[in-house]
């Protein structure tokens, strides 16, 4: 048999839609692509025109997949295509909405809390959410993180003592490649006061495929490693993205979930509970349910107070309170965040408080004579006069 000569084909570099770094070179983005692939509503249209000037157009090819051609109201649809809205800022709206600049001992690290902070690892992203409160610093060509930013952001851990969980964020840390983010994580693992790591990443939902083998392979060496993620509708946990949510759980990598209420993409209980419900079966917690923050341009997608206390409303006790995650205001101008929620005390006093159920129904709760909470063991258990440890 006559063999054919060999083609120069890189093996080692499968390229098609399966593959991850074909996914990101094959983004779609702009009005004329986006016109020939489906049909715009006018909003969409004006708000792709204006686009460039505002915040970076991106979508992968498997996301789009999702997209529904025919519904504008698609809730995939509305995170990555812009609408007109996004050009109105309302009052109170910013550019740096959680006040992030102001806690940013170096460029590449956000230090708001006592005992952790956020290390950008990089200002690029899978897809570019149309909602995302970090849209002055990700996407942007001028603001990129270099290697000397991410050399003092890893000796800003090392002089910090009090650090003890690092959130490793950006951009996505998970479109980095596998040895350039195992770079990243082994200097944060090498530094001995820290404790836990944590990755924030949206790479399972909206580019689920570069979850492989040598990806969790790598990661699990460096445990205790925690990863949230952030699904916003049960539409988006495909087969392959909840198989990326299992190939991580299987690394023995415990995952949460950070979802952004979104007007008219999941500001609806039922969307909620079975995304909250599903994100449990794939191993995955619900953690914390945001607010949308005040970031310059997100207005349409934002919700009131009230639609988001409703929503918790309808979620606590009628759902596993695994399922139930945290409803967060992380609060303008970098105040932090503040968790809020429905009302169940009617009253409190000295003997009893009243308590409202899930249900409405209102229920006492007697309290005991004794009242002193000192832990007498505290003592012997931190040693004399040690409170720092505790708190
Ligand atoms: C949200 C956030 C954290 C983490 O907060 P947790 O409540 O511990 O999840 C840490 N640093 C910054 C700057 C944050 O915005
Ligand atoms: S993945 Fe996160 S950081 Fe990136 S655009 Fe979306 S919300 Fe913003």
């Amino acid at each position: 048999m006559l063999r054919s000569v060999s083609l120069p084909i890189a093996t080692d570099q499968p390229s098609g839609p399966d593959d991850w770094r074909w996914q990101l070179r094959h983004r779609i983005s702009g009005l004329a692509e986006l016109e020939s692939l489906l049909p715009l509503t006018a909003d969409e249209r004006a708000g792709l025109a204006a686009a460039p000037d505002h915040f970076r157009v991106g979508i992968t090819p498997y996301y789009f997949s999702l997209v529904d051609r025919n519904h504008a109201a698609c809730p995939v649809r509305m995170q990555v295509i812009p609408r007109g809205g996004e050009l109105v800022i309302e009052p109170g709206e910013m550019l740096d909405p959680l006040g992030e600049d102001a806690h940013r001992p170096v460029s590449a690290i956000f230090h708001r809390y006592p005992d952790r902070c956020l290390l950008l690892a990089l200002d690029r992203c899978a897809i570019y959410c149309r909602h995302c409160n970090r849209r002055r610093l990700v996407g942007q060509q001028e603001s990129s993180i270099t290697r000397s930013d991410l050399d003092q952001a890893i000796d800003y851990i090392r002089r910090t003592p009090a650090i003890r969980d690092v959130l490793i964020s950006g951009g996505d840390p998970l479109t980095l490649s596998t040895d350039r983010l195992e770079e990243i994580i082994a200097a944060v693992r090498a530094i001995s006061h820290v404790e836990i790591i944590r990755i924030g990443t949206r790479v399972p939902v909206v580019l689920p495929m570069r979850i492989d083998d040598d990806l969790t392979a790598m990661l699990r060496r460096y445990h205790p490693l925690y990863i949230n993620t952030h699904f916003n509708h049960p539409k988006e946990l495909t087969p392959i993205a909840r198989a990326a949510c299992e190939r991580l759980a299987n690394a023995g990598i415990p995952l949460g979930n950070q979802t952004v209420l979104l007007r008219g993409v999941n500001s609806s209980a039922r969307v909620l509970r079975k995304l909250f419900t599903e994100l449990l079966r794939c191993r995955v917690r619900p953690y914390y349910l945001f607010q949308g923050d005040v970031a310059e341009g997100t207005g349409h997608l934002r919700t009131s107070v009230e639609t988001g206390v409703e929503m918790m409303q309808q979620l606590r006790g009628h759902i596993s309170g695994l399922a139930v995650p945290h409803l967060v205001i992380d609060t303008p101008g970098g105040m932090g965040k503040v968790n809020i929620g429905p009302d169940y005390v009617v009253s409190r006093g000295p003997d009893k408080w009243v308590l409202r159920n899930y249900e409405g129904q209102l229920v006492d709760y007697p309290q005991p004579a004794a009242s002193d909470p000192t832990c007498a063991y505290d003592e012997v258990y931190f040693g004399a006069g040690n409170d720092a440890t505790a708190s």
